[in-house]
């Protein structure tokens, strides 16, 4: 079978005045559909750079693609980008706007601001415990709850993959455990194949079917480990995950390919 993600030979620079970074070396990499895999990597490695560059963004970067290419279901990424939700760290929410029109507006660009569409994101919002503020601006919500509405407003355009860049290291620690957990439990409810970039070990283990290590800059492929923890079900939840005794096993191979 086709892989729905598929990622052959990619190498990539970027040009500046001082000349040229190759962030990217032959990366290879595939996804199948409904598969949500973790990317770690040192900082600057070129995390950034290889989801950008997967969500079709490749025009904005100031860059080039030297080698390889990117496809989603068979087709390049830059025909796809409507098909693909990123989501960064800062969560880029409107205050002039509700958080309900904050999350409502994919929709709203697109014109295709349905009843059904507003049913749909008050679901969301309830879901994950918005609801009561879905009038509110979100200068009225705590950090972990405006990453939540981020994470809506990104879904409600149904992407057919979701691309995740640290989108938790804003927040403090506890918090953060609390809303990674959420939402990943929430992403495998629903099945959404995701890619999550992050510099936390511990999460990228807690919560992805497979952890891609990537190298120093130009970044590579270093290795890539398949995650079997024994509470292994479709629904598991990441902090629990954390307390499988295969954790700290997974966690001393990562962090022994990060340090060598
Ligand atoms: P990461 O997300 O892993 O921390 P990035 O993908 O943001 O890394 O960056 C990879 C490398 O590319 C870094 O060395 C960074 O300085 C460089 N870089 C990022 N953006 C640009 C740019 N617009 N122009 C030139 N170099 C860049
Ligand atoms: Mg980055």
């Amino acid at each position: 079978m086709d892989a729905f993600l598929s990622i052959k030979g990619l190498s990539f620079s970027y040009h500046s005045p001082e000349g040229e970074t190759q962030a990217l070396h032959d990366i290879n990499l595939s996804l199948r559909e409904g598969e949500f895999i973790a990317i770690v990597g040192p900082s600057g490695c070129g995390k950034s750079t290889l989801l950008s560059l997967i969500a079709g963004l490749l025009p904005f970067i100031g860059g080039e693609i030297t080698a390889g290419e990117i496809l989603l279901q068979n087709r390049p990424v830059s025909e796809n980008r409507d098909r693909i939700g990123y989501m960064l760290q800062k969560d880029h929410l409107f205050p002039w706007r509700s958080t309900k029109r904050n999350v409502l507006l994919g929709p709203e660009i697109r014109h295709d601001k349905t009843s059904e569409k507003e049913t749909k994101a008050l679901a969301l919002l309830d879901s994950y415990g918005l609801a009561q503020f879905a009038g509110s601006s979100p200068s009225s919500l705590s950090g972990g709850m405006r990453q939540r509405a981020a994470l809506i407003r990104t879904l409600m355009t149904e992407p057919a993959l979701l691309l995740l860049d640290e989108p938790f290291s804003a927040l403090d620690y506890q918090t953060r455990l609390n809303v990674s957990d959420d939402i990943c439990k929430q992403i495998r409810k629903e099945q959404i194949t995701a890619i999550l970039v992050t510099h936390d070990i511990s999460e990228a283990i807690s919560v992805a079917d497979r952890v891609v290590i990537l190298s120093k800059r130009p970044a590579t492929v270093a290795k890539t480990l398949d995650i079997q923890l024994d509470m292994d079900s479709p629904l598991r939840s990441p902090l629990l995950a954390r307390s499988s005794p295969n954790f700290t096993h997974y966690f001393n191979l990562v962090w022994k390919e990060l340090t060598t």
